[in-house]
């Protein structure tokens, strides 16, 4: 099966094997945790040579700077060119892994830890559960099944990475396993009050001058269907520059916005380059916001999904508007309140 492929792909790699762990491009607390937990999880079974990157900028958001095991961080550019064995997490397709594409052709095994529904299942093993709420729970699965301790600094990054993509245990993907896993990582001693103060609720004050500015710019207009709402915003570079903030910042902005009571559909465009901009998009049931993404280049479920947009905010906005007329949005379907990752 693939969880025994899984298992000996690591336990039957050479005392000198190059591991390359990577995780998807503008890492968020799902990615950089999963890949941080199983990385110390392999220091501690003894794997030596042991990397841990994700393409483009190696820049660590803010809040993510105190998580245990960055120190097996490299910049993408000093990766092994050519590791024994390549794991992926929270990557849904080779496109997410940016110039780091090459590594994975390189690699002598590849193997992918996902929960992503849409998995190209683009490793040589693939653990995909779309059950699971984060790639940590599949991350936390393995390493119980390779005999690693499970230890404070390993449960952290795991405990942070199931309260990112579960919206710290309010989404409906909040099954009784989750709470049964978020005890066992507690039990090591962790405080869930400390960690979410420090990884959710802390934001320079310049970020809270520029979701100011960008909330108060948001719009409310009706959606293709009646009684439902669209409610969307935007932020630019300029933005960004004149309160002294890095695109990371705006990750969160997006929740900022989807809490609108009128709207079912919630999307927000974070400006990349001159006319080019990163879309986040939400649903609250009614409207399948993966169609649109999917639509427009990107991907991702039901109720969350993303894509790159190109040209001006008016035109961007206007296919996004036109991909809602086609049919995404279905009046009789109302679904969960709350984004599903
Ligand atoms: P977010 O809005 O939080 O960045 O992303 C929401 C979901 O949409 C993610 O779980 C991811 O699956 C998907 N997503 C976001 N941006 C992109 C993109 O550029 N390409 C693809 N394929 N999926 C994306
Ligand atoms: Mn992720
Ligand atoms: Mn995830």
């Amino acid at each position: 099966t693939e969880w025994a492929a899984a298992l000996a792909a690591v336990t039957e790699l050479p005392t000198d094997g190059r591991v390359l762990l990577i995780c998807h491009v503008n890492p968020d607390g799902d990615a950089l945790g999963s890949m941080l937990g199983f990385g110390l999880g392999l220091r501690r079974l003894g794997v030596r040579p042991l990397q841990a990157t994700f393409p483009g900028r190696p820049e660590v958001p803010e809040p993510f700077r105190t998580m245990p095991g960055l120190d097996l961080l490299v910049p993408a550019s000093e990766a092994y060119p050519d590791p024994d064995l390549v794991i992926c997490f929270d990557i849904a397709a080779v496109s997410r892994l940016g110039d780091l594409v090459d590594r994975l052709d390189r690699a002598g095994a590849s193997l992918v830890l996902d929960h992503h529904a849409s998995n190209t299942r683009f490793g040589r093993i693939n653990l995909v559960d779309p059950d699971a709420a984060a790639t940590s729970v599949v991350v936390e699965q393995l390493l119980d099944r390779l005999g690693a301790p499970l230890d404070r600094e390993i449960a952290e990054c795991l405990y942070i990475a199931l309260a990112t993509d579960t919206g710290s245990f309010r989404f409906d993907m909040t099954t009784p396993a989750v709470h049964e896993m978020a005890a066992r990582l507690l039990a090591t001693g962790l405080r869930p009050g400390e960690i979410s103060r420090r990884i959710f609720d802390t934001r320079p004050y310049g970020a809270v001058r520029l979701y100011g500015d960008v909330l108060a710019r948001t719009q409310l207009e009706p959606l293709a269907v009646d009684g439902l709402g669209l409610v969307w915003t935007y932020a630019t570079l300029e933005d960004l520059d004149r309160h002294g903030q890095r695109p990371y910042t705006l990750e969160p902005l997006i929740d900022s916005v989807r809490c609108t009571a009128e709207a079912d559909v919630s999307f927000v465009l974070k400006q990349v380059a001159e006319a080019e901009w990163a879309v986040s998009m939400r649903s609250k049931g009614a409207t399948d916001v993966s169609r649109v993404a999917v639509a427009l280049g990107g991907g991702g479920h039901r109720l969350a999904a993303g894509f790159t947009a190109y040209g001006s905010v008016p035109d961007v906005v206007d296919a996004i508007r036109a991909e809602l007329g086609r049919g995404a949005v279905d009046p009789g379907q109302t679904g969960p309140n709350l984004q599903d990752q």
